[in-house]
């Protein structure tokens, strides 16, 4: 007998579909395939063998090559599409390479992209460089748009990129506004959702068509794997798979496996890092040497009404704005940190922090902050270590300033 929780939309069982929360457990895994074991194993491997010479022609089986998929990288798509509430997912290498596959997915030369200013700045280094290359203008424009997006729009407008909130600054976008301006125009409405994942923001009940997560942030939540998500609503789903086929893109094996067991506990790791931010984003905001905390979750935050109608929870990652001072004071309060690593990525159990400078690359808004800016990631420590090493911190910038 097979034992299998109901996983559909309310098609049998109580009626009621799944939480989150359970589906987090149960997607994806079929144990009675995998002689029992819980989790489906790592599937190394390039050749599939087929049982006749007419399969093979039809290419008639459920695997068909190894770079088409595997059942450890069907487990992971199949759990996503699940929690994303897509049509289907497809796993790459990394966040940068989901981000070029579904670019490349639904553009072509002539077309002409929206991408925010704030956007996370390699996303904006391809739009630049090899979609520039291919024939594809990018216009970039002001995050807090929203539904005004559409006086932007051109004869050959074929995609709107969002990214909520803005990498390193932090700028809510309206999205579901965004979304029905675009929709009005049959555009096709893409998001990197890596910040909230499909956990605190269900992309595409929110009108987005292709969404974009870096599996390296919090699905791994340990800093040791690189992997990115695109998920696809009907819309967009076909030809997404389709490019995905032609361009052989995919993950590698270990790095899917160990981000299946991280997708295991993704919630509570995820309800932590934001317990925690909010607690070290608060104490921030009470110190004299700051000037503004970055975080939509703080009611005192411009976005904050957007993040509360349209988000469930908020990450671990926020940054602040020093008040006027040289940014050698700022270097020597990241310098004096024992507990926060410097480096980039994020969403690991560890907490880091970093120095950042907008002002260089945007072009559709201004940057100006007043005084130096730095990015957290709050990890899975002790707040109050946390607060104290910041402390540390603190009272070395003081001996500069
Ligand atoms: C880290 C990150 C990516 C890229 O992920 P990689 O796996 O490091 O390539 C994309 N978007 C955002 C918002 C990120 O923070």
């Amino acid at each position: 007998m097979t034992r299998r929780p109901d996983n559909g939309n309310g098609g049998g069982g109580s009626g009621k579909p799944l939480s989150p929360a359970t589906r987090l457990v149960t997607a994806g895994r079929v144990p009675e395939e995998q002689h029992g074991f819980v989790n489906t194993p790592i599937y190394r491997g390039s050749t599939v063998l087929y049982p006749n010479a007419e399969k093979f022609l039809h290419r008639d089986a459920k695997y068909t090559y190894g770079t088409k998929g595997t059942p450890t990288t069907n487990s992971l798509e199949v759990a996503w599409t699940e929690l994303s509430g897509a049509t289907g997912t497809v796993l790459v290498p990394s966040g940068l390479a989901a981000i070029a596959l579904a670019l490349l997915s639904c553009l072509k030369a002539g077309d002409h992209l929206l991408v925010p200013d704030s956007v996370y700045r390699p996303t904006r280094n391809f739009c630049d460089s090899v979609l520039k290359r291919f024939g594809v203008e990018t216009t970039y424009y002001d995050p807090l748009l929203g539904g005004d997006i559409a006086s932007l729009f051109k004869p050959n407008t074929r995609a709107v990129f969002t990214e909520a909130p803005g990498s390193l600054s932090f700028e809510m976008q309206d999205i579901p506004a965004i979304a029905t301006a675009a929709h009005a125009r049959d555009l096709i409405v893409l998001m990197d959702n890596t910040w909230a994942t499909p956990l605190f923001f269900p992309p595409h009940a929110r009108g987005v068509d292709i969404a974009i997560e870096a599996g390296t942030k919090y699905c791994s939540g340990s800093s040791d794997l690189l992997l990115g998500m695109v998920s696809a609503n009907d819309r967009c789903w076909r030809e997404l798979r389709a490019t995905f086929d032609t361009m052989a893109i995919c993950a590698g094996p270990e790095d899917v496996f160990l981000a299946l067991r991280g997708l295991r506990t993704m919630k509570v790791r995820l309800e932590h890092h934001q317990k925690s931010a909010l607690a070290v984003a608060r104490w921030f905001a009470s110190r004299p040497e700051v000037a503004r905390v970055l975080h939509p979750a703080l009611e005192s935050d411009p976005g904050h009404a957007i993040w509360k109608r349209d988000f469930t929870g908020a990450s671990g990652l926020f940054s602040i704005a020093l008040k006027p001072m040289p940014d050698k004071a700022a270097h020597a309060f990241i310098n004096a940190l024992t507990l926060f690593g410097i480096g980039a990525s994020w969403g690991g159990f560890e907490s880091l922090a970093i120095p950042f400078d907008c002002s260089a690359f945007r072009t559709a808004t201004k940057w100006t902050p007043g005084g130096p800016t730095i990015r957290f990631h709050i990890g899975l420590e002790d707040v109050d270590d946390l607060t104290a090493d910041l402390e540390r911190g603190f009272a070395a910038m003081k001996a500069i300033v």
